[in-house]
């Protein structure tokens, strides 16, 4: 079994439609629905689906799991609702690079797009149900519970294909149209989710060095990097916007080869990238996005040919507001543009070395 990290709060807002438990069993069935796509944030949302489905079936936990973008992990994410012994619920996160039962189980389920239903060691009853649309597993379902989920296999099918339907409208409006990358919109959210990942993170590791029978993890720094094609009018100008989109859109691509899966990439507007990735230091980060620098600066474009990034990055500490850390990474930006572009520069480097007007720090907000 997985170690597991990180607990969610199981306390939900009871929404006007919520239905009673006594209530006829179709009434509550529509309330779980309603209950859980009233949700506009994904974290929410899966939080509120595994807990509908934990309250509406006699079960002893529900999991939901999200497929990963790479074969090299599998599974992006995994949340698991279990009932507590004096009552209640509790919602924690699964660590989903873990290797074993239960993530084997819920990756065949996803693979084959077939439901199982097996017995598991304690003997409970266990049914896992894929998610998918269009012949593609985007998640699975797990269930277990002390009695036979024959009975439920259909309504926690149809429970997956509601969830399906509905998260791809979501993920739309998180997304840019000509990239797939994240838009500017959910900037904000998605760097609240790294946040509380990189705190649970660090949680498990300080446990992992308490037990002593594994290795402290060195706890990573997040960064925040703004990329900015160079001289991107020109392109427009001498080939015309479609090329000029073109060029967005490959580099956006190669963008996605080169980072890690773990890495989250924003088209922040025009041809202007946001990326927010974790590094144990400074020289760390600097090395990947230099190296990605590179890569751009030798690739050809297809009739473009030659184009050239210019980078600024940033570090960012739980007490950043998200506007001082772009504005920091924008700085460097400027810097690297003002420097001959086709460049990396950091923030904190660029101040120690003075090459930047000294902030002026009040509190946690630093004055320019
Ligand atoms: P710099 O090296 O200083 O960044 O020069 P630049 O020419 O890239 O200047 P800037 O970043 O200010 O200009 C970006 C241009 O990108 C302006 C606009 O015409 C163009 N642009 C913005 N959005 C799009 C888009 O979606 N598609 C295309 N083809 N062009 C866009
Ligand atoms: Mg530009
Ligand atoms: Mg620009």
């Amino acid at each position: 079994m997985s170690r597991r990290f990180g607990r969610a709060e199981t306390t939900r807002m009871k929404a006007p439609w919520h239905s009673p438990a006594g209530a006829p069993p179709e009434s509550r069935l529509l309330a779980s629905v309603a209950e859980f796509t009233h949700h506009r944030d994904i974290d929410a949302l899966d939080h509120s689906v595994v807990l509908s489905l934990a309250e509406l079936i006699a079960v002893n936990s529900v999991t939901l799991c999200k497929r990963g973008e790479s074969p090299q992990h599998p599974v992006d994410s995994i949340v698991v609702c279990s009932r507590k012994p004096g009552g209640g619920f509790v919602i924690e996160a699964l660590d989903p690079t873990r290797e074993g039962d239960p993530l084997d189980t819920l990756v065949c389920a996803m693979e084959t797009l077939e439901a199982i239903s097996d017995i598991t060691d304690d003997g409970n009853s266990r049914l896992v149900v894929p998610i998918h649309r269009e012949h593609a597993a985007i998640g699975a379902l797990m269930l277990e519970a002390p009695d036979s989920l024959d009975n439920v296999r259909s309504m926690v099918e149809g429970f997956a294909r509601i969830y399906c339907n509905y998260i791809a409208l979501l993920n739309e409006s998180e997304r840019d149209k000509l990239t797939g990358l994240y838009n500017r919109r959910s900037f904000e959210q998605r760097l609240q989710r790294l946040l509380t990942l990189q705190r649970q993170k660090a949680r498990g590791a300080a446990q992992d060095g308490e037990d002593k029978r594994r290795p402290v993890e060195e706890p990573s720094q997040l960064y925040l990097a703004i990329l900015d094609i160079d001289h991107f009018k020109r392109i427009n100008d001498t080939y015309g916007h479609v090329y000029g989109d073109e060029v967005i859109l490959l580099l956006a691509q190669h963008m996605r080869a080169s980072f890690r899966q773990s890495d989250v990439l924003f088209r922040f507007g025009g041809e202007e990238f946001v990326i927010l990735l974790a590094a144990q230091d400074e020289t760390a980060v600097h090395l990947v996005l230099d190296r990605f620098r590179q890569f751009v600066a030798d690739h050809a474009f297809p009739q473009v040919g030659h184009v050239t990034v210019s980078i600024g990055y940033a570090r960012i500490t739980e007490n950043d507001y998200p506007e001082i850390v772009l504005d920091r990474a924008d700085k460097a930006l400027y810097f690297a543009k003002q420097n001959g572009r086709d460049s990396v520069h950091g923030y904190e480097s660029l101040t120690r070395r003075g090459e930047l007007a000294t902030p002026v720090s009040l509190g946690s907000i630093d004055l320019f």
